[in-house]
């Protein structure tokens, strides 16, 4: 069996969320991970766009802490970083979501571009897909285009895009090749609408067959 390196998930104590963070275990990155650490604080003290970004981010904690929705934190976040154009990276599933989002940022002040997930029209099988790996086989399925949605708000001069319900991969893809800082709002998740974490409550029966598959 392979020593532990970094594995939080088994701690039992969280001593990095105290004042005694030596109290950890002895695969505590906080203990054993001194180096990339200390590198990261040389980073929000010194690098001028991560520092910005790191204490807008906790000051949006802050002022939000058990109070505000994500929507809100989002809004707040924009604003404490001076942000004026916001992009909506958004999946052609949520399209009513994304017209109620372009109105709540609308209101608060931003200039917002929104771009569906479909743009292009590009059929899958101009990528290299075969008809038989399509969502429904026999029909015409465009790819979801995240690359193109990037580029297209990177020419509308977003300040902040936000993704709303982009599939797995197709995220990561838009996250790659966004020029601008990306933050999610809406996680894709078929089954749960949109709520991945109801998966992780729910191992020990309805989804023990993500545990031992
Ligand atoms: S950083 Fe250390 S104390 Fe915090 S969860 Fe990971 S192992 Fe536990």
């Amino acid at each position: 069996m392979s020593r532990i390196s970094v594995d939080c998930s088994k701690c039992k104590v969280q001593a990095c969320w105290s004042s005694t963070p030596g109290n950890g275990p002895s695969y505590c990155p906080t203990k054993t991970k001194i180096e990339p650490i200390q590198e990261a604080l040389e980073m929000y003290l010194e690098d001028p766009e991560t520092r910005e970004m790191a204490i807008a981010a906790a000051r949006t904690e802050g002022r939000s802490y058990m109070k505000w929705t994500r929507v809100e934190d989002t809004i707040d976040f924009a604003h404490e970083m001076g942000y004026k154009k916001l992009g909506i990276a958004t999946c052609i599933g949520l399209m009513a979501e994304d017209r109620i989002l372009q109105e709540i940022l609308t209101a608060h002040g931003f200039a917002v571009t929104s771009i569906c997930c479909k743009c292009g029209a590009i059929p899958k099988e101009d990528i290299g897909l075969l008809d038989s790996e399509k969502a429904k086989p026999g029909t015409f399925e465009p790819i979801c285009n995240p690359v193109a949605q990037a580029k297209i708000l990177d020419a509308a001069g977003t300040e902040l895009n936000i993704l709303l319900g982009l599939c797995v991969g197709h995220d990561t893809l838009f996250t790659k090749h966004s020029r601008a800082p990306v933050t999610t709002l809406v996680a894709k998740d078929r089954i749960t609408c949109h709520n991945p974490n109801a998966v992780l409550h729910g191992t020990s029966f309805y989804y023990k067959r993500l545990i031992s598959p």
